[in-house]
């Protein structure tokens, strides 16, 4: 064999054990190598002016708000966006769930949620197609479709310290899904802290506390799925007090999201 040849092979050899270890890495350690690569992508002037009056946005540094835009235009590209009754979907729509969406997201390398196709807006509480229950919001894995009551959308962003954020809540269920079947490294992180807390609130010291505390609304004892949706929303609602009351839960969601303490203001 030629030099060359050797030499593709080690380098060729390398890469692959480079990527094990660094994926090993990120599993041990809790990080996302590489977490955005590129920022390069604007949303039309139109949909930049919504985005500038979103509040997680304009306290962004120059830096990460390039970030921000780049993840929402591409989230905006890689979804489909519907109206139950209506015939178009508003830029308003658009550009605030792509951008709850992102925020969720926005510690982790994955932002697009591979798990959601479509976004169906309702104006109002819909009734499910599966049950007579009036819903806010469904999420439904099979079809990848998440639908949202616009008014009620637009009510958990509008309060953003009472622990009700419809589309967070949302947002969770779909990225708690995806940690169950994917082998992305975001997503093997959400299912290790899963694990964490679920393991953590069965410890009889802690129910204890849960109950007597009543801090958690009781909905998010409904099933783990909830739980962990409603976690989501205190833990941007009310970063503090939840640090406060469950320091242990909040730690673990914030390796779940790697979030970062310049963001959560
Ligand atoms: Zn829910």
């Amino acid at each position: 064999m030629a030099p060359y040849a050797f030499a593709a092979v080690g380098i060729g050899f390398l890469l692959f054990f480079g990527h094990l270890i660094l994926r090993k890495l990120q599993r041990s350690n809790d990080f996302v190598w590489n977490r955005q690569f590129v920022s390069y992508k604007r949303l039309p002037l139109s949909r930049k002016r919504i985005l500038q009056t979103y509040p997680f946005f304009q306290k962004l540094s120059p830096k990460y708000q390039k970030q921000f835009e780049h993840r929402v235009a591409s989230f905006i590209k890689d979804k489909k966006f519907k109206h139950r009754h209506k015939p178009i979907v508003t830029d308003a729509q658009l550009v605030y769930t792509s951008a709850v969406a992102c925020r969720l997201s926005f510690g982790r390398r994955s932002y697009l949620f591979p798990m959601l196709d479509t976004i169906l807006f309702f104006e109002q509480a819909f009734q499910s197609p599966t049950n007579e229950a009036m819903h806010k919001g469904e999420y439904n894995p099979r079809a990848k479709v998440l639908a949202l009551s616009w008014e009620d959308f637009l009510r958990g962003m509008a309060v953003d310290d009472d622990n009700f954020h419809l589309g967070l809540h949302e947002f969770m269920h779909v990225m708690h899904f995806e940690s169950e079947r994917s082998t992305d490294i975001d997503a093997v992180r959400f299912h290790k802290y899963h694990q964490l807390i679920l393991r953590h609130i069965m410890d009889p010291a802690v129910r204890e506390r849960l109950d007597n505390a009543s801090y958690f609304r009781d909905y998010a004892f409904t099933n783990q799925y909830e739980f962990m949706a409603v976690l989501g929303e205190y833990f941007f609602e009310s970063p503090a007090d939840f640090n406060q009351q469950f320091p242990v839960l909040f730690s673990y969601m914030k390796k779940i999201l790697l979030f970062k303490d310049e963001w959560m203001s």
